[in-house]
């Protein structure tokens, strides 16, 4: 028997239809499509079958639902009020319409059904308070506020947007007895493209609409941003209730009629979101009361607003200038629909799976995540062309159309939690696209499993950036692959299932138009004028996307590379090493397991990956029919070798996971809590050494997931180390 390899299609011809087929004008049409209408999460059945229909028309007849009965709000209704107060009566200085305003450039801004201002899984409440402005609301904005003794407790937070997770900044706000949260995009978060640097604002110009407002989930669940936090306070923000998903089914399915737990990691305080246009009157009235922003610390330099008046005092204001913040929100227990798609291969046990929620905050979504959906449409239809050219795939590929991501992954989360003892065995690796085109700037996290992967495609499609002729997004690209943190459906796969993840996009770069992120003027009518004029970054992300998978389902090796992995452990560890230096006195962390234990992987790894390209080499051998047992031998060692690079993610999940937030068992990546820019890397080690500092504790103390770490983790010497499972 012939290696499956060489049944239907050459390889060369696969990759040929995958650069060929894919069409920007198609992009085009079911961007126009998704972005019509309102779609929230578990609103968007229509969508969702339309879907399905369309990927049984391109080819792919096992197309199917999977259904979950998930937890989520939706607004019914909401007030916010700047008042000002006095014995005998109360006055309405300025009342919010929070609308964004109605374009008629813009269709989508002017829908009877458009979708309101709000927050995923904000609590219902009605707020009357004075109200203090708290920066980006990080946890060590919040630190600098009680150390400069502002008081918090009662008090209703403005704070930023940027920087972290939304969710974290009602979550501390209300850990610190606040009652309530604003959360306004402010133009200092926009770079160069300003108003006040002379550009105009959308639909004119490319600054940010003033009255923009981002929508977004509050869920308390952590991205990998956190900047600068303060040790002392890292225990605090870890609570059990701090995973995607269900918030009521933490750990398995949402299936019609399963039993139900209290939700933990959803907020208790209400929050609005609002834009600057409309939080102007309420910064300008803290102008003179409490320290000046400015003049606070570095990090608090203010906004930019300035030049609309706006001093960026702190606050409190005045006992008499309060704010009326009522949000009501309908909690629903209601159907969400994920599209799933399956090309059967002629490996049972090796499976590919690729991603995008359809899900949006809004009628538009032309960017987050429509602008990905598109692109899957034409992944889907450009491998139905391959399969009408004859092409029978090795591995198994699954195209999936997630719901509910924007809620806090709901759908992509679920799935993972109903289907885990298959994804365990089977799942190769989870290549994820959210917002496809944004801009123009190429953005790659991954598994280091995957880095070559990026690299080879990345080289192989033209960039929609032709400033030099012949350019390919490789060339144009910085080289920067980020680690995996959260903030899309690839979480379930990489922390809880351990499966080796992709995700990426072409974001904002420097220069691009400002993207209005969660907010009505996310349509197709500013992704025409200014995201992706003419759907080549749409094209481009779909043929990465593509070609990606066909590398990962057909090659007769898996296309995995070990080594990347094992020296990648090395620069995570030398950056987290000053994680020991704020270590008690007396105290000092030995770093020399580890280091033994990567030198051992890294070895391993090089030792392994040669052994897989002498395997792919054979297979070019011209073996006479006689020696057919040779060939037969060849087949069993790739598929040997094959089982241990789909082991290898497997290899770093930790079964009684993460110390408080057991939910998220890989001990490599997770999202950041406590750690910077750099990524959260070593979650274990460094959340211990940081715990550390608070309580005065001894580190090497088996009472922290630190402990754990060194007796469990796969790299320690004898027990499962990379050399007997590779080698
Ligand atoms: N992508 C969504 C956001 O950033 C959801 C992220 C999450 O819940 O983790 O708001
Ligand atoms: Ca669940
Ligand atoms: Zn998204
Ligand atoms: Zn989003």
């Amino acid at each position: 028997e012939a290696w499956p390899e060489s049944y239907g299609l050459p390889y060369d011809q696969l990759q040929q239809i995958l650069l060929n087929v894919p069409s920007a004008e198609k992009a085009r049409e079911w961007s126009k499509y998704y972005t019509a209408g309102p779609h929230l999460g578990g609103k968007n059945l229509s969508q969702a079958l339309w879907t399905l229909n369309k990927w049984k028309e391109f080819g792919v007849e096992d197309t199917n639902l999977a259904t979950y009965d998930i937890y989520l709000n939706y607004p019914l209704d909401h007030r916010l009020a700047l008042l000002k107060t006095s014995d005998d009566k109360t006055e309405v200085t300025f009342e919010a319409t929070l609308e964004e305003d109605v374009l008629e450039e813009d269709p989508t801004s002017s829908l009877e059904d458009r979708v309101p201002a709000f927050h995923g899984y904000s609590a219902t409440g009605n707020a009357t308070a004075q109200y203090v402005y708290v920066n980006f609301g990080t946890f060590k904005d919040f630190e600098d506020l009680v150390n400069a003794n502002v008081t918090l407790e009662g008090k209703i937070a403005i704070a930023k947007y940027g920087r972290i997770f939304r969710g974290l900044k009602v979550k501390r706000a209300q850990e610190l007895g606040m009652v309530g949260v604003l959360i306004y995009s402010d133009p200092q978060e926009d770079g160069e493209i300003t108003e006040e640097n002379g550009y105009e604002a959308y639909p004119n110009g490319p600054a940010r609409n003033p009255s923009a407002i981002q929508r977004g989930s509050t869920q308390f669940l952590s991205k990998s941003l956190l900047l600068l936090l303060i040790h002392c306070i890292a225990k605090l923000i870890v609570g059990p209730g701090f995973l995607p998903g269900d918030p009521t089914t933490p750990g398995y399915p949402s299936k019609p009629g399963c039993e139900r737990q209290e939700p933990t990691s959803i907020p208790s305080i209400p929050s609005l979101p609002i834009s600057y246009k409309e939080v102007l009157p309420f910064l300008k009235a803290l102008n003179g009361h409490g320290p000046k922003a400015s003049d606070f610390n570095k990090w608090w330099q203010g906004g930019g607003l300035g030049h609309k008046g706006v001093e960026y005092n702190i606050g409190p204001s005045p006992e008499d200038v309060v704010i009326n913040l009522h949000n009501h929100q309908e909690y629903v227990t209601t159907p969400l629909w994920n599209v799933i798609g399956t090309i059967k291969g002629h490996i049972p046990d090796e499976v590919v799976i690729l991603g995008n929620h359809r899900d949006a905050w809004i009628a538009g979504g032309a960017g987050d995540p429509n602008s990905g959906s598109a692109a899957l449409n034409e992944v889907v239809r450009s491998f139905g062309e391959a399969l009408k050219a004859g092409w029978k795939p090795l591995r198994t590929v699954v195209f999936a159309s997630w719901d509910g991501e924007e809620y806090g992954l709901l759908g992509s989360t679920e799935w993972v939690e109903e289907y885990l003892p298959w994804l365990s065995k089977a799942n190769v690796a989870y290549l994820n696209v959210d917002v496809a085109a944004a801009g123009t700037h190429f953005e790659p996290r991954a598994s280091p499993l995957l880095n070559k992967v990026i690299h080879d495609v990345a080289s192989l499609v033209q960039s929609p950036n032709q400033t030099v002729r012949g350019q390919t997004v490789g060339d144009v690209w910085d080289g920067k692959i980020s680690t995996m943190g959260s903030g899309s459906d690839f979480t379930a796969f990489q922390d809880y299932a351990g499966v080796a993840c992709l995700d990426f996009g072409f974001g904002r770069g420097k220069n691009d138009p400002v993207y209005h992120y969660h907010s009505n003027y996310d349509s197709f009518a500013w992704m025409e004028k200014y995201g992706d004029k003419d759907f080549l970054y749409h094209q481009a992300t779909t043929k990465l996307w593509a070609l990606a998978a066909a590398q990962l389902v057909e090659s007769p090796i898996l296309a995995l590379n070990a080594t990347d992995y094992a020296f990648g452990l090395e620069t995570y560890l030398d950056r987290i090493k000053p994680t020991a230096d704020n270590l008690p006195k007396h105290t000092h962390f030995n770093w020399a397991p580890l280091e033994r234990a990567i030198l051992e992987f890294q070895e391993s790894a090089q030792a392994f990956d040669a052994r897989a390209l002498d395997l792919k080499s054979q297979l070019g051998d011209d073996v006479p029919w006689y020696h057919w047992w040779k060939k037969v031998r060849l087949w069993f060692q790739i598929r040997a070798a094959n089982a241990k690079y789909k082991g290898i993610e497997r290899a770093f999940l930790y079964q009684p996971g993460l110390d408080g937030r057991d939910w998220f068992k890989h001990v490599v990546f997770a999202p950041g809590i406590w750690t910077g820019y750099s990524g959260a890397t070593y979650p274990g080690i460094v959340e211990s050494l940081e715990a550390a500092d608070v309580e005065n504790a001894n580190v090497s103390s088996p009472a922290s997931f630190f402990g754990a770490f060194t007796d469990s983790f796969p790299f320690r010497n004898g027990a499962l180390s990379f050399r007997s499972a590779l080698l």
